[in-house]
């Protein structure tokens, strides 16, 4: 069960794109005319949660046809398996980390988080750089950004009213908990993975963005512009001067954790 802390009402963003996840794990609706994209599902235990919400933005689960994953996660890919089994909807995530979601290997980060990741699953497809997938009025494009993750990928589509059309940009795996010394030696995974996050923030660097997305509320305030939306300011979440600075200050904050490692040893 989702602890009552944790709910978050559903969002209409922005013409045909919502918010329906939970406070600890984002998830995003787009509505393509014919069918629904549904980005991250959040933890298995709150998929309920997830489902409530699209009913509550009068959507339909049983239009639900993509899921794409930004990474092999627990806190994103939790509930996939699930949501296909309920919709037959197609599963979507990097090729790299394929093994992350059929349990070949343990790195969900499940047990870091003293769970465990039962639900595993064979994705339908295994996204690459580039790739673009159409569904109804939408072109998702996946830009293969490891680092967070190996197959880590962040998702660019555009957004409509009907009147007015935004580019948004959903961010694949900020987080640099995953490239600390200590997790990289337990799980034996490469110290490239750094190198590699730096040249993906770099690249989504030369994306356009006006709504800014990420999988956790606090990485784009979610919940301070749900109040402004609230308040009768409809273009709440569109802000086109969001996007680059955040991944330059995700460069920052790796290298003053390889700084902080750095000097600890010495
Ligand atoms: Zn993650």
């Amino acid at each position: 069960m989702v602890q009552k802390q944790d709910l978050f009402p559903p969002v209409n963003m922005f013409g045909n794109l919502y918010f329906v996840g939970t406070k600890p794990a984002s998830t995003h609706v787009v509505d393509t005319g014919e069918g629904l994209i549904v980005f991250d599902t959040g933890y298995q235990h709150s998929l309920y949660v997830v489902i409530d919400g699209i009913y509550r933005m009068g959507l339909k689960l049983a239009d639900v046809r993509y899921i794409f994953l930004t990474h092999g996660h627990i806190d994103h890919l939790g509930g996939a398996r699930a949501l296909r089994d309920l919709t037959g909807a197609k599963i979507c995530l990097g090729a790299e980390d394929r093994q992350y979601a059929n349990g070949e290997l343990d790195l969900s980060y499940a047990k870091e988080l003293g769970m465990s990741f039962k639900e595993t699953f064979e994705p339908d497809i295994l996204l690459k750089d580039g790739d673009e997938i159409t569904l109804g009025n939408t072109t998702v494009r996946a830009v293969a950004t490891p680092g967070h993750t190996p197959g880590a990928m962040s998702f660019f589509f555009d957004v409509t009213d009907g009147k007015e059309t935004f580019r948004a940009g959903l961010h694949g795996g900020m987080g640099i908990n995953t490239m600390c010394k200590a997790f990289l030696d337990k799980y034996n995974l490469p110290y490239s993975l750094r190198e590699d996050f730096v040249k993906s923030m770099h690249r989504l660097n030369e994306e356009k963005v006006d709504i800014f997305l990420g999988n956790h509320m606090q990485h784009n305030k979610t919940e301070s512009k749900a109040k402004l939306l609230q308040e009768g300011n409809k273009y709440a979440y569109v802000d086109a001067t969001e996007w680059q600075p955040y991944n330059l200050w995700c460069i920052e904050n790796l290298n003053a954790m390889i700084a902080r490692e750095n000097a600890e040893s010495n």
